[in-house]
């Protein structure tokens, strides 16, 4: 039961120019594409094989031994995540259950969309920012490198991949501008509304 490679919720090209196709042909088909191929090769014999991936990113958490069955299964996790949290047209104030909670939780979408973006910024090297529900308080958290918040025991309802992966092609340098334009005018909220249901 190999692990496979989800297919993008939609074409290559359709979050441009906030994420050209460009980026889009390395990250989905090459970077995210070697983390399946990768995680499928460590697994291969083991009784991961047998293992959902959840179940396999629970497992090998914080286990030094299996570090690389961690870090691949996590970044596939975290990827396949991360598609379904972008959208053509999305962003902005969010509707729907979500805007309420996140009105009760920092007092109005600016200010959260603010912290949202300072965690991507503040996240020194690789890693993700995250929207999560803690036993239903919702929080923003970063995670470093492949660190998932399934494996802390967090629902995750949000992600921004700030992997430099994720951006240089189309902004080099400028974290913050990626940042920016993704939660403007990227973030798929109906994805996150259904998330909290
Ligand atoms: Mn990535």
């Amino acid at each position: 039961m190999a692990i496979q490679l989800p297919e993008l919720p939609y074409a290559k090209d359709a979050l441009a120019p906030v994420i050209s196709a460009n980026t889009l042909e390395f990250h989905y088909g090459k970077h995210h594409r070697a983390y399946v191929d990768n995680a499928n090769k460590l697994i291969a014999g083991t009784p991961f094989e047998k293992e959902s991936l959840e179940a396999i990113i629970q497992k090998t958490s914080g286990d030094a031994a299996k570090v690389g069955i961690f870090n691949n299964t996590a970044q596939i996790w975290n990827h396949s995540f991360y598609w379904q949290c972008l959208k053509p047209g999305g962003g902005g104030a969010p509707t729907g259950a979500i805007a309420a909670k996140i009105a009760a939780a920092w007092g109005s979408y600016d200010k959260f969309a603010e912290e949202l973006k300072t965690a991507g910024i503040t996240q020194f090297g690789s890693g993700w920012a995250w929207l999560v529900s803690d036993s239903g308080q919702l929080k923003i958290v970063k995670t470093a490198n492949a660190d998932t918040p399934i494996a802390h025991g967090l629902t995750p309802l949000l992600t921004l991949d700030v992997w430099e992966h994720a951006y240089y092609l189309d902004y080099q340098n400028r974290r913050p501008d990626y940042l920016t334009a993704v939660i403007d005018k990227l973030i798929n909220w109906d994805f996150v509304n259904e998330r909290l249901a």
